[in-house]
Order: structure tokens, then C-alpha cells, then sequence
């Protein structure tokens, strides 16, 4: 195992994988810009380097400063959490050359799956079902109309390089889709240096379904069920909960099987979640997020067990050692990202914490790296805090987080608690009753 791990990330990812070291009795590294000296991933963490000034294309995207920081540590391995560098192909590739392990798949699965093309290719050839769409990168306008007629309206262009929601733009009719086509390019071009995009036929009511999956260097592979994160605000998620409410048994047995064939055949190793839409009863691959997830607590709630401790001993080359037959599924779970923004515009809210207290009681989780008189920064996502509940019942679950949204407090800025407040007493969300589109209906008034 592991003596020493550098956790190449900040916030509350960076506090959730420092816990499951300390858990395993592994020692860890900060790595901090300028701007997070006193954040408390780097209060907790054994060590800590600064790795460069708050930009983050100059710390945390810094691949040198973090290599550099893990040698002269004497780190074993590097955990990227999610974001910044841990879906860079380069950089897995750089850490492992430098004779550090990188804790998660290979350069070669995190390049396939980075591009979104190669990734759809590759899933199809693993047995998972795609939505229709164009094959491989649409060129020029011609082209996209051409594929549209093909497939049929409506339509979606998304970027080649995607991620984060950005890049994609939908197309009722042809002259729509001339517009979408540019506008798809640049906002590519300008999010991730490349304006390649592939279209998509854009499904009107599906539900964001996805399998987290679990695969060792021996040859094991298990699924931990599902996660269902349709409520989404411009494609990023913004609640996400554990099991679905719109599987049955049958869907999720015959969805995690397949996942679990594909990433046998794709020779997968560590921790990666398979992305559906699934509408009419049909799932729909979109892509594969190669990294640990944002909401993989919800999992860790119903299925006890520590996805980042798995992560861990998988790198380190341990067998999982249980089979899917062994995992259990119990309960339910949500999880609340609660953002440093106005809950009605959504504009950024970053300041001083002034008052701060935070939920407990049993069935409640927050990570979080907040504390009283923290400044949180303007130069990072504003994600500040994780609320997730657990209950035996999706109802006593429910119960549990609005209790606990009731008695967070966070002072000083504005958070989105209240949003949150408000859609886990919506009728249609308490009726487990959603799809993608129904968060932007809701803040419409166009649903209850
Ligand atoms: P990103 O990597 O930017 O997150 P994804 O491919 O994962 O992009 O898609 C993000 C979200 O965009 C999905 O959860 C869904 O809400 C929406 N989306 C993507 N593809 C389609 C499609 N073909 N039809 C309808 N909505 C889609």
C-alpha cells in the first residue's frame, strides 16, 4: 500500500480523499495556489507545497509544479479528484514516467474517453447502446444538414472536446441548425481550443442515468447501481440521487450487466462512471467520466462502500475482492450542491464566511471545506458544499434533507440553499417525477 499520497486538487474533493487516506493510514500532501494557503485541505493535510498563484492554469492545472511538489514529498501516488487535471491524458502520462502512481485509469482510457468521438466509437465496439448521430466529426454546414435529414429533427451539436455542459446547441430546423453549427464551434473553440463537434438526434424527455463502476487490475469488474442527476441547470447537475426513482429492478440489473461487460472488454481499470439518457425505456451511452465523480457519495450511502478507499487500493494493485453478487444495495440517498451564487440569478457570490454551522444527525453528510471566517475565493467553480441524505425510505430521505437544509447555515454570502430548499418540496421532484428539462420548467414557473 501507499505510504504517501499528493491530492492534486482543492475544496471539499480535496478534504473527502485526504479523509480516506487517513482511514488507511496513508500520509498526504497539499498542493495549494496563492489564494488557498489557508484552506483546509491544506490545514488537515500532513504536508502542503504551493504550487503557483490563483489563476488556476498556473497552480492547479500546473502539471510541472505538481509533479514537482510529489517528488520532492517523496509521494507514492497522486489522486487528481475530479476537474482540473484528472481527466488529462498528458498528465496521468507524466505522473506515471516520473515513477508516481497515478490513481486512476490509463493515459490510453482517459484519452479514448476524452474525446468524445473516440468515446462513442469505442462504446459501441464494448456492446453499449448510443444515441443516434452522426459518424464521427461533422466538418461544415453542409455536412450537419445532410446528418439532420438522416436522423431527423430535433437534433443536438455538441463539442468533440465537451465537458462541463459547454459546446452544445440544439436545432429544431435546418435554419436553426446553421446557427447552432457556429455557435457550437466557437463556444468549443473558446471553452477547449477545439471546434470539432458531432451531432446527436436530441432526445426531448430522457432522464441522466448513470452506472458507477468499479474494475481491478485482475480482471474483476463490478457495478454500484445507478445514480439519476436529471435535475440540471444549462446540462450541469444540480441534485442527484441514489437509486433512481424511474428504474425497476429488471432496467438496473440489465444496465449495470452491460456497463460491466463494456469495461471488461475495454480492459478498464479503477473507478469510472458510464453516462446514459434514458428515455422510452431505452438507455442511450452519451459518455464516460474516467475520474471519481461529484455526486459519488449517493452511492457510497446505499452501498456502504468508500469509492475513494477503492480507488486507492486498486492503484496500489489490490484485488476488489467481492464480486457483484456481493455488493448491497440498501436505501436512498440525495445529494444537495450547495454553490456560492444568487439562488435566482446565479451570478457568483464568492466573500467571507461570517456565521457558518453546519447540518449532523444521523442519515446527514456535508463535505465541505468551509469554516467560519474562510474567504471563498473568486477564481474557482463556486461548488462550496455537499449536503447528502440518507434514509431506509426515498421518503425518509427526503425528510432528513429538508431537516438538514433547514438547519445549514452559511453566512456572509449567497449560497443556494434556498433553491434547494425549494425543489425538495416540489411536487413533481417528491413524485420522483422528472426528466432533464424539468429544473429550467420549474425556475419557469412552468412546473410545480
Ligand atoms: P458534458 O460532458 O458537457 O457534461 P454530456 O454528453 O455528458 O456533456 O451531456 C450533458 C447533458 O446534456 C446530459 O446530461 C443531457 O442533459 C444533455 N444532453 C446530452 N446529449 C443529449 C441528447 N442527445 N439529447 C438530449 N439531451 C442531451
Amino acid at each position: 500500500m501507499f505510504d504517501k499520497i499528493l491530492i492534486a486538487n482543492r475544496g471539499e474533493i480535496a478534504l473527502r480523499i485526504h479523509r480516506a487516506c487517513r482511514d488507511m493510514g496513508i500520509k498526504t500532501v497539499a498542493v495549494h495556489s496563492t489564494a488557498d494557503h489557508d484552506a483546509m485541505h491544506v490545514r488537515l493535510a500532513d504536508e502542503s507545497v504551493c504550487i503557483g498563484p490563483p489563476p488556476a492554469r498556473d497552480s492547479y492545472l500546473n502539471k510541472a509544479a505538481i509533479i514537482a511538489a510529489a517528488t520532492i514529498t517523496n509521494a507514492d501516488a497522486v489522486h487528481p479528484g475530479y476537474g482540473f487535471l484528472s481527466e488529462n491524458a498528458d498528465f496521468a502520462q507524466m505522473v506515471e514516467e516520473h515513477g508516481i502512481c497515478f490513481i486512476g485509469p490509463t493515459a490510453e482510457h482517459i484519452r479514448m474517453m476524452g474525446d468524445k468521438i473516440t468515446a462513442k466509437r469505442a462504446a459501441l465496439a464494448a456492446g453499449l447502446p448510443c444515441v443516434p448521430g452522426s459518424d464521427g466529426a461533422v466538418e461544415s454546414e453542409e455536412q450537419a444538414l445532410a446528418a439532420a435529414e438522416g436522423m431527423g429533427y430535433p437534433v443536438i451539436i455538441k463539442a468533440t472536446a465537451g465537458g462541463g455542459g459547454k459546446g452544445m446547441k440544439q436545432a429544431r430546423s435546418p435554419d436553426q441548425l446553421r446557427d447552432a453549427f457556429r455557435l457550437a464551434r466557437s463556444e468549443a473553440k473558446a471553452a477547449f481550443g477545439n471546434a470539432e463537434v458531432y451531432m446527436e438526434k436530441y432526445l426531448q424527455h430522457p432522464r441522466h442515468i448513470e452506472i458507477q463502476i468499479l474494475a481491478d487490475n485482475h480482471g474483476a469488474v463490478v457495478h454500484l447501481g445507478e445514480r439519476d442527476c436529471s435535475l440540471q441547470r444549462n446540462h450541469q447537475k444540480v441534485l442527484e440521487e441514489a437509486p433512481s426513482p424511474a428504474l425497476n429492478a429488471d432496467a438496473r440489473e440489465r444496465i449495470g450487466r452491460i456497463a460491466c461487460e463494456a469495461i471488461g472488454r475495454l480492459g478498464y481499470r479503477n473507478a469510472g462512471t458510464i453516462e446514459f439518457l434514458y428515455e422510452n425505456g431505452e438507455f442511450y451511452f452519451i459518455e464516460m467520466n474516467t475520474r471519481l465523480q461529484v455526486e459519488h457519495p449517493v452511492t457510497e450511502a446505499i452501498t456502504g462502500i468508500d469509492i475513494v478507499r477503492e480507488q486507492i487500493r486498486i492503484a496500489a494493485g489490490a484485488p476488489l475482492g467481492y464480486t457483484q453478487a456481493d455488493v448491497r444495495f440498501a436505501g436512498h440517498a440525495i445529494e444537495c450542491r450547495i454553490n456560492a451564487e444568487d439562488p435566482e440569478t446565479f451570478a457568483p457570490s464568492p466573500g467571507r464566511i461570517g456565521g457558518f454551522h453546519t447540518p449532523g444527525g444521523l442519515g446527514v453528510r456535508v463535505d465541505s471545506g468551509l469554516y467560519s471566517g474562510y474567504m471563498v475565493p473568486p477564481h474557482y467553480d463556486s461548488m462550496i458544499a455537499k449536503l447528502i441524505a440518507f434514509g431506509n425510505t426515498r421518503n425518509e430521505c427526503l425528510m432528513r434533507l429538508r431537516r438538514a437544509l433547514g438547519e445549514f447555515v452559511i453566512e456572509g454570502i449567497k449560497t443556494t440553499i434556498p433553491l434547494q430548499n425549494r425543489l425538495v418540496n416540489a411536487p413533481d421532484f417528491v413524485n420522483g417525477d422528472y426528466d432533464i428539462h424539468w429544473l429550467e420548467r420549474f425556475m419557469a414557473g412552468e412546473a410545480q
